[in-house]
């Protein structure tokens, strides 16, 4: 297909998504207006914008971060730092600084993220959380929901410290979890034993539902700044908000114990952790823009798609099923060529650490690894999946669908 043709297409498409978008810059708004108010409650001055070195003494600024994001979330309390390597480690950081030896850590949302599994010892690591006597199990999902009855069997049978929740789809082919299924759920976990520790994976889900997993009973919900809460402009970090005596616990962790929370300079970075956050709003809603226009063009060219351009959402992911490898590498293919950074790059699959199969991957951004910018990756096995997400702004987002469009359409 050639350019003109494919624009014709976009907006075409793009008409029948008027209730869809409006939707979406409803929960921008909403959300706009809750960042705004709590920058504003919290006191955030000019003053916070100056970074700490060495021990990070007395850092205003990372104070007044962590009280926005306390206010926002309506959470008891919050940590969010440069120190967080990635959404990863904040989750690493979390599991070890909750857990101690014998106690059991059960996933009722299947198999988790992939990156936790030499974490937790699903895969053998002589650092996991298995190799200092901690147990996990797993329940999985039944019919994209929760399998409650086994959850109730298990939890009645079962001493359980901390029940993890992921709640993207990672790259399995499962639905995101809706706030709702998260709502029923936590609701008979606490039921059961009000003493569980409930802690949420809640990647790529902030902003996208009005309802945050602290407002309907999790303890504890951990994110990544290079994700939704960064706006893109975060260079780092991650933060995890919750009960005040578990963050406390990952403070602990994070630094060392009696220091906790007290150190971590920021190194300059609190302008641009508090101007991301500031524009996230907008930039998930564009994400979700560019994945809903996916959604339904792609489908109109023949594709199945998941979500549909109208189901409710949970993240901003979109899965793209190819059902064939060439097509899935120059659709990533077709991402990078439209990306603003390393556009002459050449995406080809390969053998990532910690993955099975062989993964490609478009990442042109600013930030490296950053997905909340337009980025595709999918891994090498049936049924062929794009998982596609991110698009700073939705013009961008359009340029990048128009010319992953344009390279999978020269093949055929
Ligand atoms: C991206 C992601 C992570 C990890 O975050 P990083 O910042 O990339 O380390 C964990 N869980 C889920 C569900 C994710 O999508």
């Amino acid at each position: 297909m050639k350019n003109d043709e494919i624009k014709k297409l976009l907006s075409d498409e793009e008409k029948r998504l008027i209730n869809v978008f409006t939707d979406i810059d409803d929960t921008c708004m909403y959300y706009s207006e809750k960042v705004l108010s709590a920058m504003q409650r919290c006191g955030l001055t000019e003053a916070c914008f100056n970074e700490t070195t060495g021990y990070g003494y007395n850092d205003l600024g990372r104070d007044v971060i962590e009280a926005i994001y306390k206010d926002i979330f309506e959470s008891e309390d919050a940590i969010v730092r440069n120190q967080f390597v990635s959404g990863s480690h904040a989750l690493s950081v979390t599991l070890f600084a909750l857990l101690r030896p014998g106690d059991l850590l059960l996933s009722i949302s299947g198999s988790p993220y992939d990156t936790l599994h030499e974490v937790i010892g699903i895969k053998e690591n002589p650092s996991s959380l298995k190799s200092f006597g901690i147990n996990y199990d797993q329940i999985d999902l039944l019919n994209n929901d929760f399998d409650y009855d086994r959850i109730k069997e298990y939890l009645t049978n079962h001493e359980v410290k901390v029940i993890e929740i992921q709640r993207s789809k990672g790259y399995s082919t499962r639905e995101s979890i809706i706030i709702e299924k998260l709502e029923k759920v936590i609701k008979l976990i606490k039921e059961i034993d009000s003493n569980i520790i409930v802690m949420i994976d809640n990647c790529y889900c902030e902003f996208v539902e009005k309802v945050n997993p602290i407002q309907v009973g999790a303890d504890i919900v951990v994110g990544s700044l290079i994700k939704n809460l960064g706006g893109g402009l975060a260079p780092n970090g991650a933060y995890v908000v919750g009960k005040k005596e578990l963050i406390d616990l990952v403070g602990e962790r994070l630094t060392l114990p009696g220091e906790g929370r007290e150190v971590g300079p920021t190194l300059g970075v609190n302008k641009q952790i508090l101007q991301g956050l500031f524009f996230a709003p907008s930039v998930v809603a564009s994400s979700l823009k560019t994945a809903v226009l996916t959604a339904k063009v792609m489908e109109k060219l023949g594709y199945k798609v998941s979500p549909k351009a109208e189901d409710k959402r949970a993240d901003i992911v979109e899965n793209i099923e190819f059902n064939s490898p060439e097509k899935l590498i120059k659709f990533v293919q077709g991402i990078q060529a439209g990306s603003p950074v390393d556009a002459s790059a050449l995406p080809l699959p390969w053998d990532m650490p910690g993955y099975t199969d062989q993964v490609i991957m478009a990442a042109g951004c600013f930030t490296q690894g950053s997905s909340i910018e337009l980025s595709c990756d999918g891994p090498l096995r049936e049924p062929y999946i794009a998982y596609m997400q991110g698009g700073l702004t939705y013009e961008y987002g359009k340029l990048g669908l128009i010319k992953a469009i344009e390279f999978l359409t020269k093949i055929d």
